[in-house]
Parts: C-alpha cells; structure tokens; sequence
C-alpha cells in the first residue's frame, strides 16, 4: 500500500519484491501529481463506479484506473522513467 510518500508493506519478505514496490511507486506518482487528496477521491469514486458496474469487489477494484495502470506496468522497470503525467486517464 502507498500512502504517499510512504510505502507500507505487510511483511518483510515484501520489502524484495521489486514487482511489490514498483506497482506502489506507481501509486506514489499517482498521487503526487494528483495532490493526494483528489487521487483518494477519485480512487473511490472510481471504485463505488466499478462496483456498480461489476457487482464484485476484485473486478470493482481491479478495474480502477490507477490499478489498471499499476498492474500493468508494474514489470516494467522503466515505465516511469518514460511515463507522462496523468497517463492513469487513459486506462479509465
Ligand atoms: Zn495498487
């Protein structure tokens, strides 16, 4: 989990998973450019949308925009290197 600029992990092991911290330094870019409050907003908006839309809690979340970018771009040592800034609109 990131909660800007921190990112929290369950145990230690997850500390050396590059893919782990990678998708949440993502999130971190997320919510900077979003100023950190609007990205929790939109998060949930986003969320409470999906589940509406779903009717089940993993799709509702795998589908918000800012996991869809994370996830799959979270391999991708590089992505953020190259990312422009609010690239997380295009996967709404
Ligand atoms: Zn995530």
């Amino acid at each position: 989990m990131a909660i800007f600029p921190f990112i929290l992990v369950s145990n230690t092991a997850a500390v050396n998973d590059q893919t782990l911290i990678y998708h949440e330094k993502i999130h971190l870019r997320q919510q900077a450019e979003l100023l950190i409050i609007p990205f929790y907003i939109l998060y949930l908006l986003n969320y409470l949308i999906n589940l509406t839309v779903y009717r089940k809690h993993g799709q509702a979340y795998l589908n918000i925009a800012f996991e869809r970018e994370a996830y799959q771009n979270e391999a991708n040592s590089t992505y953020l290197k190259n990312r422009k800034w609010f690239s997380w609109y295009r996967y709404l």
